[in-house]
């Protein structure tokens, strides 16, 4: 397959909301599936039970929200009305169960919602320590295993020790295979554009896990033999868009105003974990500990002390970034309560900076793009935000 074939099965991937793939899967091998919502769960506990993890995304701008808005009040975000648009259109019927994991009372609130909604699946609100010392540590192994006993109670298949570790080993090769991706990006961002980068994370959402890195790897080989022009963008790191997705059309713009996207923190559970899972005798703690010591830093994830945005700062070093673009999804209450601490840092730092905020069915990305080139030119022209 060459890189329009790849980009182009990915595409299809993404704006398949009947989640066709998740149906072929299920007759292909008799398994099933679960669904989760942003931002991580532990998919090596889900694959080892024997069933497809399937990342739901909300319905970007390729649906009409009738029934949704009903469920809301109007000042929240919008991934909640298109997933309860999708649930109650039946677009959902194929997956055996949800899992939401702790990251805001929106999701929390959905968790409920989908319980009375769709009392037959399994749903489960996943909890995550907020002290990252012995109890937390205790109390997040417990989840674990609760978590594999739903999931080994509803798919039949024990998740064995065995199991989990060809699970762990398959998704720290995954990891391995995105934070190559990244690099790649990051080194010569003309051979990456983040559009394509972009969708082919959104394909890590419903593919088998061994099948996407394969799919990543094989458009890293032809990407690095690329022939492209180095154009005089402005180098940026984009964050705070790491559960609601901005549409396709947005993701575009901004690389088209004059930026070259280096990092980003969109799909961001895919990339969670920064170093390997031990492969070993008690592979169940290992994922359970990888949690407590080895993720990235994000709004919705607890971070000790006052060093909230310091990692904003060493992003934007170890990419080599000019400039940060803040992008929350509007009313995400995480991204948008952090974003002062990431300003403060970053204006400590002298690091250029602007933001704005979206939905996932934005249609007005001219805004959008004048205001990440005007950022960009005045990187360019003065080499700080006007
Ligand atoms: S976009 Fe923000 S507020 Fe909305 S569900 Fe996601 S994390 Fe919560």
């Amino acid at each position: 397959m060459d890189i329009a074939a790849i980009i182009d099965r990915c595409e299809r991937l993404y704006r398949d909301l009947d989640l066709s793939h998740v149906h072929e899967w299920k007759q292909r091998t008799g398994g099933k599936a679960i669904g989760h919502m942003p931002v991580y769960v532990p998919r090596e506990i889900i694959h080892a039970a024997g069933m497809l993890p399937v990342g739901i995304m909300g319905g970007g701008d390729d649906i009409e929200i009738i029934r949704g808005d009903a469920y809301f009040q109007s000042y929240i975000c919008h991934i909640p009305r298109s997933t309860v648009e999708l649930g109650l259109a039946g677009k959902f019927d194929v997956l055996d169960g949800m899992l939401f994991p702790a990251i805001c009372d929106v999701i929390r609130n959905l968790s409920g919602m989908w319980q009375m909604m769709f009392p037959g699946k399994l749903v489960k609100y996943l909890d995550f320590p907020q002290t990252f010392n012995e109890v937390g540590r205790a109390f997040h192994r417990f989840e674990m295993a609760e978590l594999a006993l739903a999931l080994e109670t509803l798919s039949g298949i024990a998740a064995t020790p065995e199991r989990l570790n060809r699970a762990i080993a398959l998704y720290n090769d995954n990891r391995r295979a995105l934070a190559e991706l990244y690099d790649l990006r990051a080194e010569h961002p003309q051979q990456v554009p983040t559009a394509e980068l972009y969708l082919l994370l959104r394909a890590g959402n419903v593919l088998e896990v061994a099948e996407h890195t394969a799919l990543v790897r094989a458009y890293m080989q032809q990407a690095r033999r690329r022939q492209r022009a180095l154009h005089d963008n402005v180098r940026v790191v984009v964050t705070g868009l790491f559960c609601e997705q901005p549409p396709l059309s947005m993701v575009r713009a901004m690389e088209n105003s004059g930026c070259y996207i280096v990092d980003d923190d969109w799909v961001l559970g895919a990339r969670y974990l920064l170093r390997d899972i031990p492969v070993g005798p008690r592979p169940l703690e290992a994922i359970a500990d990888a949690y407590m010591t080895d993720t990235v830093a994000t709004a919705t994830r607890y971070v000790d002390g006052d060093d909230k945005g310091g990692y904003l700062v060493d992003q934007v070093r170890r990419r080599r970034a000019e400039g940060v673009i803040f992008a929350a999804a509007s009313f995400c209450d995480p991204a948008l309560l952090d974003r002062p601490m990431g300003q403060k840092a970053l204006a400590e730092a002298g690091i250029p900076h602007t933001a704005f905020t979206y939905s996932e069915n934005t249609g007005q990305v001219q805004v959008i793009k004048e205001q990440a080139g005007t950022f960009a030119d005045s990187i360019k022209l003065w080499g700080a935000a006007a």
